[in-house]
């Protein structure tokens, strides 16, 4: 059996920590045996999380505990234990157990079978999820198939198993605005779905309010998709030969001395013009603001500390 590392970031999931361990470990323990490491991930919690993880990683040697100096968001968080990870095949699990680790054989039976480099989890049912939240992931996930040109999988999350040449492929992509289910569609290689029931929070609350959701479907648009500059660029364009035809208007007016022109219609035109001028600066500031804070380079998270088995050539969070 090859070397399996299994992945999960955590943000106060204190609650959900000992019966995460407990089922991990089990059926890692019975597919590979002691050939396997279980990553944890503290994204910094607020809670009891990095003292239950100090616990855990005491008690089994299989468990490696990373605690990052603060918040730093799901996407890095993950990268964090990604680039520690020292597996031939690596699995990425959410730390709340809406994705069963029980999965993990039939996973690898896919990836085995039908000679994947990544097998990734397909949402069939959303169990315990408000209407709103399955409402926004639908429409999330069908517009951005819309408007990029890698084809992303729909309904997919993080939950998937890559191999180590899968891995490393997205390691080595270095941007900070990160969308890795997106990163990994981009990669390419051989990918298989693997459909399953979305189970729900063992504990706690979600971690993902709408404010997040809606920062993440942000970086997944502009990480993947120019269409909103191009749309900008035409609806520009478009405009410019409007006004044109308002121009013509006017000099028609003008010219045959009825100019007293109606002050309902210019201000539809400013207040219109207005603010399709404003949609199209705030899109283009999208994208700048992310081309800046890409051009400052800094390190994607910082460690504080790590206990367990890490590999001692990693340079953390570079
Ligand atoms: N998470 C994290 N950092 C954050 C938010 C979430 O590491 O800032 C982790 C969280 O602990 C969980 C996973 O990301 O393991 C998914 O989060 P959550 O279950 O809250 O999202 P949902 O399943 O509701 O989309
Ligand atoms: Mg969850």
């Amino acid at each position: 059996m090859t070397f399996l590392s299994i992945v999960i970031p955590c943000f106060d999931e204190e609650a959900c920590l000992d019966e995460l361990h407990r089922r991990v470990s089990a059926v890692a323990r019975a597919v590979a045996g002691d050939d396997h490491e279980i990553v944890l991930i503290d994204d910094g919690s607020r809670d009891g999380t990095w003292a239950a993880m100090t616990r855990i990683a005491a008690a089994d040697p299989q468990v490696m505990a990373i605690n990052l100096s603060r918040n730093h968001g799901h996407q890095l968080a993950l990268t964090a234990g990604l680039d520690l990870a020292r597996g031939e095949r690596i699995l990425i699990l959410d730390a709340d157990l809406q994705d069963p680790p029980e999965l993990l054989p039939d996973m690898l039976a896919a990836m085995d079978s039908q000679r994947a480099d990544v097998v990734y989890a397909v949402r069939r049912q959303r169990a315990g999820e408000s209407l709103a939240k399955r409402a926004s992931a639908a429409i999330f996930y069908r517009l951005l198939d819309k408007l990029t040109d890698t084809s992303i999988p729909l309904d997919a999350g993080d939950f998937r198993l890559m191999s180590r040449r899968a891995l490393d492929a997205l390691l080595a992509m270095p941007e900070q605005a990160r969308f890795i289910r997106g990163m990994v569609a981009w990669i390419g290689f051989r990918q298989v779905p693997f459909a399953y029931d979305r189970a729900e929070r063992h504990a706690g609350e979600t971690h993902y309010p709408f404010a997040k959701m809606l920062s993440l479907a942000f970086d997944a648009v502009t990480g993947f998709s120019t269409a909103p500059l191009r749309f900008a660029s035409h609806a520009g364009l478009a405009l410019t030969g409007f006004s044109f035809l308002i121009l013509a208007y006017i000099a028609v007016g003008w010219l045959t001395g009825t100019a007293v022109a109606g002050w309902t219609s210019l201000m539809l035109v400013v207040v219109g013009l207005g603010a399709v001028q404003m949609f199209v600066l705030g899109m283009i500031g999208e994208y700048l603001g992310r081309l800046y804070i890409e051009s400052k380079k800094r390190p994607l998270y910082i460690v504080a500390d790590v206990i367990g088995t890490a590999r001692e050539d990693t340079v953390l969070g570079y």
